[in-house]
């Protein structure tokens, strides 16, 4: 099943990112810390020109840490840009961004010379959770002062930074498939646009390749089976997903699995990692649709090193 999802008004976004880049000190990208290079936009590149990036890579208490910490490293060798991980519910967290916009502006930030910084990112990543919680901080700091000022679609944080309230919408590359299951598993894609049980399939090919201790250990299972088909039906009996005649039901089986898998509830789990150096790398892309089979790589991730290099 080929999945296709637009988020809409993509070209008048478009325009509006290029032409407010000229006004910002700092950009703040917003990825997916389980699944970054697919929660990345391109054309980011060239909108950014040469203006100091953060990739944030946000929801960091679902993903695996040893993957993140290796997306750091890959993220931090590119000029301009600093990879900070963290979950954009956490204050605390969230405060090292202020002072990593302030390292990297140095010359803002100061009376009269605000620094402006700008959340970008494709839908569902935290950029409005990321927004609100930078503001309603600042907001209880100031107590009966307002800290979201009037001054147009900008919110004064108090602290130097002038962040603009609406963030930029990217949207992801559904051209490559992979990506979009990948998407999909992690919940940012529309329920209209996807077949459950195929990215249901599609994740339970690719936990049974990655992390099959977190299945063993979820669904009590001592014998994992051979493929994803019959580990959904293993999971579906475990959780009681029957439809009339005792059968399976292999949609709502997908369904549960993947509301559970996205929550966290197997524990912590990244769905790629930074592609591998070239004399690592002898796998070809596998089809998305070929995931589920036991021992083959859902995925590889050489497809995705344009991407990344890109980034
Ligand atoms: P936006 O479309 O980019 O503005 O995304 P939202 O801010 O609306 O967040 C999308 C979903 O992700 C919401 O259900 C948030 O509660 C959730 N979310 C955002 N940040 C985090 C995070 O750091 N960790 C977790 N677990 N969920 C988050």
């Amino acid at each position: 099943m080929t999945i296709q999802w637009y988020p809409g008004h993509m070209g008048k976004a478009h325009k509006e990112i290029s032409e407010l880049v000229g006004k910002i000190d700092v950009i703040i990208e917003i990825l997916d810390a389980r699944l970054p290079a697919s929660s990345s936009n391109i054309l980011l590149t060239k909108l950014r020109r040469n203006k100091p990036c953060i990739k944030v890579l946000n929801k960091n208490d679902l993903a695996d840490p040893a993957v993140t910490r290796s997306w750091v490293r890959t993220f931090e060798k590119r000029t301009g840009v600093c990879a900070l991980p963290l979950s954009a519910k956490q204050h605390p967290e969230v405060k090292q961004l202020i002072r990593l916009c302030q390292r990297l502006a140095p010359h803002r930030g100061k009376p009269g010379k605000p620094l402006r910084a700008m959340v970008v990112g494709i839908p569902n990543v935290g950029k409005s959770t990321l927004i609100n919680t930078l503001a309603g901080k600042s907001m209880a700091k100031v107590g009966d002062k307002p800290a979201i000022t009037s001054c147009a679609q900008q919110i004064d944080l108090r602290n130097g930074i002038i962040l603009s309230d609406t963030p930029g919408l990217l949207w992801p590359d559904m051209s490559d498939q992979v990506a979009a299951y990948r998407l999909a598993t992690s919940g940012a894609i529309g329920v209209n646009a996807l077949d459950y049980t195929t990215v249901g399939h599609f994740a339970a090919g690719f936990m049974l390749h990655r992390y099959p201790e977190l299945l063993r250990s979820r669904y009590q299972l001592a014998d994992l089976p051979e493929s994803a088909i019959t580990l959904l039906e293993e999971i579906g009996r475990r959780l009681g997903c029957k439809a009339a005649g005792g059968v399976i039901d292999l949609h709502r089986t997908a369904e549960a699995f993947l509301r559970e898998l996205r929550a966290g509830k197997l524990g912590r789990v990244s769905f790629e990692e930074p592609a591998q150096e070239p004399e690592e790398a002898g796998t070809e892309v596998t089809e998305a649709v070929e995931v589920g089979e036991r021992g083959k790589p859902p995925v590889t991730d050489t497809e995705r090193r344009a991407v990344v290099d890109a980034a």
